[in-house]
């Protein structure tokens, strides 16, 4: 082939490559909100009607994007419909209402089973002996594009926002920490400072919670963040949004560390009890 057509025909593939997706996302979000897809939002995401008008607007433009964007695959026999898409979508883009930074742009995969999914994991004893532990689990959220959800655990989460118990919520509080490469309870900061403080806060608070956990005592958090400072951050995420007036009550600098990091704060959004 003569090379400058072979060149041309490369430099229309690229262009095409690039442009395609881009006029697909103007279009979807130029569309409007169907009106199955509101009546989703209003059944099973509580919160949505407490928003304000310029984030309510926001999340709609978020929610069309994500359901673009990602694909969701069912498992265990689950078939994945539109009130599944439109509610994980919704609750997913909680987080990022006012974040810069695209729609969980490394997140591919959406994988949803009807409930608790039992994964087989290595676990090492104290004799070195690898085991495969079965664990049934809610939500897991992979650092290769995938995150896998059970339904009715979404549904329980998604219909209660203030029990401070969110499994969709939690597991993309995993993805948002892992955009800068490693999931460490340290998400994506503006500075070096921002690091310093936000290691300042988040380890005095972990501390904390760990010695709660040791002694039995009752924490605002629930005790599974004490697992490591990555589930720390995710625990506080579901705090955060579902319990903002006792979070920044009794956890005022942890509370103030979260809002600048989410941009809102919850606590402007009239609470409904569930
Ligand atoms: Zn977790």
């Amino acid at each position: 082939m003569n090379p400058w057509l072979f060149l041309a025909l490369a430099l229309t593939a690229i262009a095409l490559s690039l442009w395609v997706p881009r006029l697909r996302l103007r279009r979807a979000l130029a569309a409007p909100f169907p009106a199955a897809w509101e009546e989703i939002l209003r059944r099973n995401i509580e919160v949505s009607r407490s928003l304000p008008a310029p984030l309510a607007a926001r999340l709609r433009m978020l929610v069309k994007q994500f359901l673009l964007e990602k694909h969701f695959t069912g498992a265990g026999g689950l078939e994945v419909t539109d009130e599944i898409r439109v509610t994980i979508a919704a609750e997913a883009c909680m987080l990022i209402l006012n974040r810069p930074g695209g729609v969980y742009p490394g997140l591919r995969y959406i994988i949803v089973y009807p409930s608790a999914f039992v994964v087989r994991r290595e676990a090492r004893d104290e004799a070195g002996v690898v085991d495969l532990a079965p664990h049934g689990l809610l939500g897991e959220s992979w650092r290769n594009g995938k995150v896998i959800l059970a339904w009715d655990s979404v549904l329980n989460g998604s219909r209660n926002f203030v029990d401070g118990r969110n499994v969709v919520l939690h597991e993309f509080a995993h993805q948002l920490d892992a955009e800068d490469g490693s999931v460490n309870g340290a998400p994506l900061l503006a500075g070096e400072r921002s690091y310093r403080s936000w290691a300042a806060v988040f380890s005095e608070e972990f501390a904390e919670l760990q010695r709660d956990t040791r002694r039995g005592r009752e924490s605002l958090f629930d005790h599974y963040g004490a697992t490591n400072p990555a589930e720390f951050f995710a625990v506080a995420t579901e705090t955060f949004f579902e319990k903002p007036e006792q979070m920044a009550q009794h956890h005022a600098e942890l509370f103030a560390a979260l809002r600048s990091y989410y941009r809102v704060d919850p606590r402007e959004w009239i609470r409904r009890s569930p």
